[in-house]
């Protein structure tokens, strides 16, 4: 929570305008299950048993869309099932790659599934961003889309 208000006050957004956003990071920000599916099934890039999660390509966009939430008054908080040993690796990566986030949370509990009436199914950048856009136009700040599309420019 602190990381959180930490944030919020170095980006000048008032507390009870914060929208957070939870989001996951393996095979949402890192292609994690298609580099596996890669190594199981063609050998490449490299032997299953030598994988590295930070070896990982990106999820395409990823990189933009967490700009451009953040840019729209976004609290990014992710949540990954990743264990507390795997932090700093995983902190590491987070900010070779540059992104934004407000507050790292491990140790997410495995499951065959995640019910959650605010769920939304990730399948690509793209759509999950006209979701939000759809599901909260009043996000203050400049257009999320816009800003999305500005980012994409970039990655
Ligand atoms: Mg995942």
């Amino acid at each position: 929570m602190n990381d959180l208000n930490e944030s919020i006050k170095q980006h000048g957004i008032g507390r009870d305008m914060v929208e957070n956003i939870v989001i996951d990071m393996d095979g949402v920000l890192t292609d994690f299950y298609r580099c596996r599916e890669r190594c199981i099934y063609s050998n490449y890039p490299m032997n299953i048993n030598d994988l590295k999660r930070d070896q990982c390509p990106l999820v395409r966009h990823a990189w933009s869309a967490l700009r451009a939430l953040r840019r729209a008054g976004f609290g990014i908080i992710l949540w990954t099932g990743r264990v507390e040993a795997e932090r700093k690796v995983t902190e590491k990566w987070l900010a070779e790659h540059d992104f934004p986030y407000d507050k790292l949370i491990m140790d997410k509990p495995r499951a065959v599934m995640y019910i959650d009436d605010f769920g939304y199914h990730f399948k690509n950048w793209d759509d999950a961003v006209q979701e939000i856009t759809k599901r909260y136009p009043h996000v203050m700040g400049e257009s999320l889309l816009r800003n999305y599309k500005h980012f994409k420019l970039e990655d």
